[in-house]
């Protein structure tokens, strides 16, 4: 980790002595003994705000009384709620509309009144409570709403870009960071000299107003000024199922970097308020508040005067148009990936198969079909490296920061090599039909059932929809980490098992992948109203012997697997006219697809030749509008060719 050093080092030193910042003695409580995440504490130190682990509500504790109030428990709220430095709480709800779309909504609730009010009104896009220096900013793509005339300066990210906000409302667009898959957290320091800010994949920074990157801090999430030179953050936790994250006080010099909370407590989710931070017990929920024995930065008190909200000018997004984030899963051929070593027949262990590979490939071809179909997309990961596989904490905060109508994981499955077994299945987060974030079922439904359409796959089972909940027995309610305080509406695709290993020879395939990809676009199309809208069809197909068998070393073979696909077989498209539109080569892997992409509805002919120019088959096949045709074709060992 490289870090830089700047003159603020000495003001730091000055202020701190020898740098013995530690946790007061003493001074760690617990405010919340269960379900408590994404904590907020008021400024007066008298309220906690917290939301449960799916942040389908969010909970007010006065903390002098014990009592605990339910804000709301409408549109997810518990996520993005803040308090303002007027000690009233500023939080957005979400609503699926009617065509799949997510629209976001600003709220105001005043915990001395207990009056609740509207103050955004809905739009599709990104919508944020924000922190600005002297008030509070909900942030939306086409309007945003400030509590009062002279908020001040404030700093916010969408994509991997990072705006900021001066005291008269123009906006500077900078990005100190090259090479990130987003930013996240931004926020200003309290004397509004510095802003910081995390580069997906990149990790923590500080930089000045004209975007000069000052301190690189390391691996750090959901950062949180304590005062101008410290910053107290979550270790990246890696897969939060199996390791742990702590809270760490780091000096914005890179001088100062160390753990604050327990060895294996799992905690997550700092934010600091005038001295206080208080934090989540990942799994139990436990909210703890602890001080520090260094001064904190005072939050400047709220400006008098009225609530207003404004038009966006120059709105970056297009209205209404269907946003999809996209995360292709794992990366980097580590730990946490999955590899089968592949036995190409005759060729044994010339190439290994990595889940992240495929999922890559499927990932990227998503992205470029329904941009082609005129989606807005973002999504997780383009590379394939260790360094760019993320903290699951940052997919799921990318994914909410990106403003999308669902988030969309790509994987495949496997069960272990005895047991083999072939199909797909989605997983959304709940219990076996009861998804916590509505629209999630019927998106992997329609997305299941269009996969289990594709027939150059043998399917030991029909396509399937789970709760991660019912499915996984890794405890109650802990399910998969990547959904874990995920609020969009959304799944995880476990396209086909690649441990069935005539699936795993097609997934090396990029065109087959390409078509799973192709066929999730086509759920995403039913699902967004949008079914039938898109010209470009599909022919595809596999080519096998009909009468020889597959030698595989493992014999679980189903189907039309048992037969053995023909490598380096020749497949010509011609259009209606009578002109070759397109050609395909099957590859040396041993799976025999071939997939023609971008057609044009029409009837066509498809040619199968092997060996050389000898012809052996000839079919007819007829294109609709947007549909898959599927063709699998087969050729007798013993049989002439045609010409
Ligand atoms: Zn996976």
């Amino acid at each position: 980790m490289k870090r830089i050093y700047m003159v603020m080092a000495l003001v730091c030193l000055c202020v701190l002595g020898s740098g013995a910042a530690g946790v007061k003695h003493g001074s760690v409580k617990t405010l919340v003994d269960s379900c408590g995440f994404f904590p907020q504490i008021s400024p007066d130190g008298q309220w906690l705000l917290y939301s449960p682990i799916e942040g389908t509500s969010l909970m007010l504790k006065n903390l002098a009384t014990g009592a605990v109030t339910t804000v709301s428990s409408v549109g997810h709220p518990g996520y993005d709620a803040i308090f303002g430095a007027d000690g009233k709480v500023y939080y957005v709800t979400q609503q699926v509309m009617k065509k799949g779309l997510v629209y976001r909504t600003g709220h105001c609730y005043d915990p001395s009144t207990g009056e609740n009010k509207v103050v955004l009104k809905a739009q599709h896009g990104q919508v944020q409570a924000l922190h600005a220096a002297r008030g509070v900013v909900i942030n939306g793509e086409q309007q945003y709403y400030r509590n009062n005339n002279r908020v001040g300066a404030w700093a916010y990210t969408r994509g991997d870009k990072l705006y900021l906000v001066d005291e008269v409302g123009s906006t500077r667009v900078l990005q100190p960071v090259q090479e990130s898959n987003g930013y996240l957290w931004a926020s200003l320091s309290p004397d509004g000299t510095k802003v910081m800010f995390e580069a997906a994949a990149r990790g923590l920074y500080v930089c000045d107003l004209n975007g000069q990157v000052l301190a690189e801090l390391g691996q750090y999430l959901m950062p949180s000024w304590y005062n101008n030179n410290y910053i107290v953050a979550m270790s990246n936790a890696g897969n939060v199922r199996t390791s742990g994250s702590r809270i760490w006080l780091l000096g914005v010099d890179g001088e100062v970097c160390k753990p604050i909370s327990a060895r294996d407590e799992r905690a997550v989710q700092p934010m600091v308020c005038n001295g206080k931070i208080v934090y989540s017990i990942l799994y139990s929920g436990e909210v703890k508040q602890m001080e520090l024995d260094i001064p904190a930065a005072t939050w400047q008190p709220a400006t008098q005067g009225k609530g207003k909200t404004e038009k966006v000018k120059n709105p970056a997004s297009k209205k209404d148009v269907p946003r999809i984030y996209i995360n292709p899963g794992h990366g980097g051929h580590d730990s946490d990936d999955r590899h089968v070593p592949t036995w190409v027949i005759g060729k044994q262990d010339t190439l290994h198969y990595y889940e992240s590979n495929s999922n890559l490939t499927k990932g990227l071809a998503l992205q470029e079909i329904l941009t082609n179909k005129g989606y807005e997309t973002a999504i997780s990961r383009k590379t394939n490296y260790t360094e760019d596989d993320l903290d699951l904490f940052e997919i799921v905060a990318l994914a909410a920061n990106s403003g999308a109508d669902i988030f969309f994981s790509i994987h495949s499955n496997a069960t272990g090599i005895d047991k083999r077994i072939n199909f797909p299945l989605g997983l959304y987060r709940g219990w076996d039909g009861q998804p916590v974030v509505e629209g999630s079922l019927k998106l992997s439904d329609l997305v299941m059932k269009y996969a289990v359409q594709n027939a150059l796959a043998v399917w030991t089972h029909g396509e399937r929809s789970r709760g991660d909940w019912s499915f996984y027995d890794w405890g109650y309610k802990v399910g998969l980490g990547v959904l874990r305080f995920n609020k969009l509406p959304g799944f995880l695709s476990e396209g086909s098992f690649h441990d069935y290993l005539p699936e795993r020879e097609r997934l090396l395939n990029d065109s087959y992948c390409w078509l799973e990809a192709w066929n999730q676009s086509l759920g995403i199309d039913e699902y967004f109203g949008r079914k039938g809208k898109f010209k470009n069809s599909v022919v595809a197909g596999t080519v096998r012997w009909s009468d020889l068998q597959r030698h595989d070393e493992d014999k679980r073979v189903f189907g039309e697997d048992e037969l053995l696909p023909i490598n380096g077989a020749l497949l010509r498209l011609y259009n209606g006219r009578g002109v070759l539109s397109r050609v395909y080569t099957t590859d040396n892997l041993d799976n025999g697809v071939f997939v023609f992409t971008n057609l044009q509805p029409d009837k066509y002919k498809l040619e199968l030749y092997y060996g050389g120019e000898n012809l052996y088959e000839s079919k007819k096949v007829k294109v609709k509008k947007g549909k898959t045709s599927y063709i699998n074709l087969k050729l007798k060992s013993t049989q002439k060719p045609k010409k």
